[in-house]
């Protein structure tokens, strides 16, 4: 059976920075993966909504990001849903899309998975797909392990045979670009300092004809 491989790197991308477009072409590549999807979370639970731009602007931000990247795409379920958005409602909706054999790789940070207990219904979620955690800091390893540990989800070597059951797979990668973060473009658009080494050149054309983040 050929199996499809798919990524799904969930995030608000507030804007869409070059350590996510690196992340997903490098986790790409590494695993073998058909496809990533970039899923926007329209309405996250654990972010101040307040001072979030709408979701379609995060959106047509991403879409440009994207786009001349064959094999990344959005994915707008969240966007389409009323309410919080919520990772397990996400996967169901995806797994019930799913045609058979294809198996999903959840892609995080490993800041952004050491969270994963504030997630709804988190346990059902890594026993139900892969886990992809790059390490953004090498400190983060020991803690990513000792929880995976706790949670009894499966990682290192027992996932080395042919079929293995769904578990974590560590990954690290070195690059500039992985202590890059939302925050900080806002930030440096809000100080009125320069970002294209951060964004992709549509991205920023969008925030400066909107004068997206120019107030702190
Ligand atoms: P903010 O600074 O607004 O919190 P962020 O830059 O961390 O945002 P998110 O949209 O929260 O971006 O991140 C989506 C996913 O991408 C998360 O899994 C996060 O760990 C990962 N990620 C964010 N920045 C990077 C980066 N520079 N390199 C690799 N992964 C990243």
């Amino acid at each position: 059976m050929t199996r499809h491989k798919t990524g799904l790197l969930g995030g608000t991308f507030n804007p869409v920075h070059r350590g996510h477009i690196e992340l997903g072409l490098k986790i790409k590549t590494a695993f073998g993966l058909d496809r990533v999807l970039y899923i926007l979370s329209a309405r996250p639970p654990h972010k101040k909504r307040q001072t979030l731009p709408a979701a379609e602007l995060r959106l047509a931000m991403l879409q440009a990001a994207l786009q001349p990247h064959p094999g990344l795409e959005t994915c707008e379920l969240e966007l389409r849903r009323q309410g919080e958005s919520w990772t397990i409602d996400t996967l169901r909706e995806l797994q019930a899309a799913a045609a058979s054999g294809e198996r999903f790789y959840f892609i995080t940070g490993s800041e952004g998975f050491l969270k994963i207990r504030t997630w709804k219904e988190y346990r059902r979620i890594l026993r139900e797909v892969y886990f992809i955690v790059v390490l953004r800091r090498p400190e983060h390893r020991l803690k990513v392990e000792r929880l995976l540990r706790e949670e009894g989800i499966p990682f290192g070597p027992a996932l080395l045979e042919a079929d293995p059951p769904p578990g974590a797979f560590l990954h690290s990668y070195v690059s500039d670009y992985l202590e890059l973060s939302a925050t900080a473009i806002r930030r440096k658009r809000s100080h009125g300092q320069d970002v294209s080494p951060y964004v992709e050149h549509n991205v920023q054309k969008i925030m400066e004809e909107i004068k997206l983040y120019e107030e702190g």
